[in-house]
């Protein structure tokens, strides 16, 4: 089943004498598939992100979630559809603990009874990795990697039915990195969670993702199964995306 469809989004910036960040982007993301969008920064990945989750209103276009469509309304889609930004930290109310700020958003839902949230709450702690004893420590006291796990555990507790990763990882350094994206990738094997995973860096999509997407300038201008596209990257952006890693390592 068809979880996610973007038909055709558009997006104008009218500063800077009217900048098009999203020029007629169009994809889906199947149930329980890992689809990634990259390309190098500023080419609007993020500005997709924020149009499909209902942050921002396109200028055309429509968003179908789980067979509900908007397009220039903006109606949050509601604890289905939960999103990890880069920075967690500021999504985080740095006064509530950990376990307040992994429980806010079940909590805003009125999902579970208390004794069910904290039971959930720990349960997730242990899945993504967060020690027991970091319950009641304050939220702004958590380390990057761990700030995002924490995001990763919010999500979690309201059983989103797809998970949107916007740089997710990048912040971190590289071992942090590492253990982030096999904690998504369990998710993605075991709770068969749908992704639409957005990075600069298209190496680490290829890690996750079922099929690729390459953003330049506002377009998609390459799309396909991940093996291909990694492999036999047919437009500059894609290869210039591939070669600039090589020539790092
Ligand atoms: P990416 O996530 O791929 O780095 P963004 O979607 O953040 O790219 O940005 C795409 C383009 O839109 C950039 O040129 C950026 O400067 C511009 N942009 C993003 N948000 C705004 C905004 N709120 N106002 C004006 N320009 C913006
Ligand atoms: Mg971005």
């Amino acid at each position: 089943m068809t979880l996610l469809s973007v038909h055709q989004i558009q997006k104008t910036f009218q500063s800077h004498g009217g900048h098009l960040a999203v020029d007629k982007v169009s994809f889906s993301v199947e149930e329980g598939a890992c689809f990634g969008l990259v390309g190098e920064s500023g080419c609007g990945k993020s500005t997709t992100a924020a149009i499909i989750s209902s942050l921002l209103a396109p200028d055309s276009g429509t968003v179908t979630f789980l067979g509900r469509s908007q397009s220039k309304r903006l109606k949050p889609w509601g604890c289905e559809m939960q999103m990890i930004f880069q920075n967690s930290q500021s999504s985080f109310d740095p006064r509530d603990t950990v376990i307040q700020a992994v429980t806010q958003g079940a909590r805003a839902y009125h999902l579970y009874g208390k004794n069910e949230l904290k039971e959930r709450a720990m349960d997730l702690f242990s899945y993504v990795g967060l020690k027991e004893s970091y319950a009641q420590r304050k939220v702004r006291s958590l380390s990057g990697g761990e700030c995002q796990r924490a995001a990763i555990a919010r999500a979690l507790m309201v059983e989103p039915k797809l998970l949107i990763c916007d740089e997710a990882t990048s912040a971190l350094d590289v071992l942090v990195q590492a253990q982030l994206m096999e904690l998504l990738m369990r998710l993605k094997q075991e709770k068969k969670m749908a992704m639409v995973f957005i990075t600069h860096d298209i190496p680490l999509a290829g890690a996750i993702c079922d099929e690729l997407a390459v953003m330049h300038q506002g377009r998609i201008v390459e799309r396909g199964k991940t093996r291909d596209v990694l492999d036999h990257p047919k437009t500059e952006p894609a290869k210039a995306l591939l070669s600039a890693v090589l020539t790092l390592a």
